[in-house]
């Protein structure tokens, strides 16, 4: 085994270099799941409020899917009223003129 950062050689018992101090142990990263995209409401593209719109990009799913997802989950459950009107609250707006990248928005 050898340091990564300096070269010199190592036993397998070191958790670090004895030269620089660099660890030999790999750092553990936690896979964190991060949506290029942002939760927006999508002004241009809302029917009422944005929301489903703006999950639509997000979940990278087709706009009429997340809205016939959004309505059987509403009228199914009545939590997808509340979750609406909680994120309409929650998520902030988003114009087109806003988009910094045009090549995230979906068509
Ligand atoms: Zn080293």
């Amino acid at each position: 085994m050898f340091c990564t950062r300096c070269g010199v050689a190592l036993s397998q018992e070191d958790s670090f270099c004895a030269k620089c101090g660099q660890s030999t142990v790999a750092p553990v990263a936690a896979p964190i799941y991060r949506s290029p995209r942002p939760l927006t409401r999508l002004m241009d593209q809302k029917k009422i409020a944005g929301v489903c719109a703006g999950f639509a990009r997000y979940f990278d799913c087709d706009i009429t899917l997340m809205r016939v997802m959004w309505l059987i989950i509403a009228f199914g459950t009545g939590i997808g009223f509340v979750g609406y009107v909680v994120a309409w609250i929650a998520m902030p707006k988003e114009y087109a003129s806003d988009a910094r990248d045009v090549n995230l928005r979906t068509a």
